[in-house]
Order: C-alpha cells, then structure tokens, then sequence
C-alpha cells in the first residue's frame, strides 16, 4: 500500500491494482442511460450535458439527462424517475455527496448500477465506480500556481492574500482547498504570505452553492473592510467564475488586479488568462471524463469487468474505485500548448 498524498476521497487511500469491479449479466446495446447532474451554472455541466448527449447517442444508447439547480429534493426526483423510466445505468454528478444514500438504494435494488461523475458519492455502498478529475491535486494546482504568479507579477514578498473555496455540500469543494492549503500554510507560517482577513478556515472562505454572486459580496466586504489602506497580491479562488467575480470586484474597489487562480477553462477565464487579467485557470477536460464514464457504461452494458481503477476511495461506507484524470494548470505561457487539440478554446487565444 502506497501513501498517496493526491488522493481524491476523504481520509486515505491507496493505489489498488486489483480494484476491479465484477461484471454483472450485462444489458441490452440500446438501452436508457440516465446521467443526473447538479445543475448548469458552469462551463463544464454544459458540455457534459452536450457531450454525453452525444456520446451515448453514437454508442447506441438513450441518453435521459437532467440537471437539477442545485436542489437536492430535485436531484433525488430526477434520478428516482430515471430508475422508473428502465435506466441500466445513472451518471451521478451529486450535489450534495451524501444526500443521495437512499434514492441509489433503490437504484441498487432496480439493478441499476451508479457511476459518480466529477464528484466523489458519499456515505453509501450503492456506488459502482467514481470517475473525476483528481480533487486535492487541483486545489495543489492552484495554490503553486498563485505562488508562481505572485513572484512573477508583484515582486518579491510578503503578500497580501485572501482564500476562496467552494460550495459546501461539493464533496470536491474540501478537497480542492485542502489540496491548497498543503501548499499555501507553510508559506503562511513563515510569512511569506498574509491572509489579511484572517479568514483561513474552509467554513469561513466557502462561497455557498459555488454562487459567483455570493463570492463578489463576498469579496467586496473583504476589500472594504480590510483593504483600504493596503494592496491585494493574490486570490486563491476554486474555479473560473468565482475568480471573475473577484478580479470584478477588485477593479471596483479600485485595486490592481491581484493574481487570480482558476478552475474549469471556461470560454471566458481563457479569453482573461489570455489577455492578463486573470492569472490561471486549471483545465479538467469534460469530453475525457465523459468518455471515460462511456468506456465504463459500454463495459457493463456487456457484463464485463471494470477496467483497474487507479484507486479505491474511502466513500465513508465502503471502498469506491477511483478513475482518476490529472487536471493541468493553464497560464498565458503554456495555453496555446495546453488547447491545441481544442479548436474552440485555440479560437480565443487571438
Ligand atoms: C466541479 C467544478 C465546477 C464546480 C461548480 C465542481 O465540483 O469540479 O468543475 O466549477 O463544481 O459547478
């Protein structure tokens, strides 16, 4: 058993190479796919909606998408009429990690099997497999790279910094800054970095339901009340539209835009790390995480067995195979080779 520091699940973990998943009797080439994801309010729930729809179409199957806004009752809803409707098998990208325990109980009962999307299922054993872009490792990602930008963009230090997490109930959310904060507190205690607000904790700097709204307020209390006679260097901020938030409400307070980290490559964040005004993005490319849960539902659908997952997750009920993508960080240096194969996201970098 190896210690592996980027696991994604809660607690630890370790590489397995005989996390294998028994097949089942398989299920017909044609059948009802559900995916369920928790709503639409960034880039990447976008094209996952798109991409799947796609993807499970030119494998034969019928895809059943729904999102849910972000409301739990919703997302429970959703998935108990795709159990209805005849699903083999339902995506889950949940919205709360540990909310879904008794609606995929029923799912398990059916013969359902369950594959959690970008986010890690919590606290119950009918979960088939996860698949995701590695969580602490993208929280490692971003707080190098604030690092980097920091000294590349404001000189030597200390400097002034303030931290942003995610929404609460997203199991990745804790992960993202836990990652961070393996990188960050080091440079914290020996005062390279000044968290002026003093707001250090995931409960204090989480921004509710991954609200963009919610993060500007969030921000723009910060600045007036801790900013007025000082300089924000940087912001640790868990994906691209809290980071747009941010950069906004610096401008507004008439600060210099600090350096800004980001997540997801949304159109937009590119079209900013391009022209400098934000720092980073970190890009975790759906169209690969939906083929993997494809690759994964065509292996069931022909009651084979899992490919070896890259880990076994501690879900809090039992151990979770893990496929695992690496997420890659994304500055102005290093976009055009980041996106060559993307022709949408090279469009922006004019
Ligand atoms: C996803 C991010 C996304 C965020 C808000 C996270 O779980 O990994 O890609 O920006 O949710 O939707």
């Amino acid at each position: 058993i190896l210690a592996v520091g980027t696991l994604a699940a809660c607690g630890g973990g370790s590489r397995s190479d005989d996390a294998k998943v028994s097949g089942g009797k398989g299920f017909a080439a044609d059948a009802t796919i559900g995916v369920s994801l928790p709503w639409l309010g960034t880039q990447n729930w976008k094209e996952a909606e798109t991409m799947f729809n796609d993807q499970l179409t030119a494998s034969g199957f019928k895809p059943l998408i729904q999102a849910a806004d972000q409301k739990v009752p919703q997302q429970q809803q959703q998935i108990e009429a795709m159990i209805e409707q005849g699903a083999k098998v339902i995506v889950v990208g949940p919205i709360d990690g540990t909310q879904l325990g008794s609606v995929l109980s029923k799912a398990k009962e059916a013969g359902v099997s369950i594959i959690g999307y970008d986010r890690l299922i919590e606290n119950t054993d009918a979960v088939d497999a996860v698949v995701q872009f590695g969580s602490v490792r993208t929280g490692e990602l971003q707080a190098e790279s604030l690092l980097e930008g920091l000294k590349a963009k404001k000189g030597d230090g200390p400097y002034n910094i303030e931290l942003f997490g995610g929404g609460p109930a997203d199991p990745n959310a804790p992960n993202f800054f836990k990652g961070a904060m393996s990188v960050l507190q080091p440079k914290i205690d020996d005062g390279t970095l000044t968290v002026v607000s003093g707001q250090v904790e995931f409960t204090q700097v989480a921004t509710p339901d991954w609200d963009n709204s919610k993060a500007q307020q969030r921000m723009d209390s910060l600045l007036s009340g801790n900013y007025s006679d000082k300089k924000i260097d940087g912001v640790l901020s868990p994906n691209d539209g809290i980071a747009r938030a941010i950069i906004t409400a610096c401008k507004q307070a008439g600060q210099d835009i600090p350096v800004v980290t980001g997540l997801d490559a949304e159109n937009e964040s590119v079209t900013w790390v391009w022209e400098g005004k934000q720092w980073s993005t970190v890009a975790k490319p759906t169209d690969a995480l939906v083929a993997k849960s494809v690759e994964l539902i065509q292996a069931l659908q022909q009651g084979k067995e899992l490919p070896a997952a890259d880990y076994k997750a501690d879900n809090g009920s039992i151990e979770v195979p893990l496929y695992e993508l690496s997420p890659v960080v994304v500055t102005r240096d290093n976009a055009k080779q980041v996106f060559a194969d993307d022709p949408d996201r090279m469009a922006l970098l004019k």
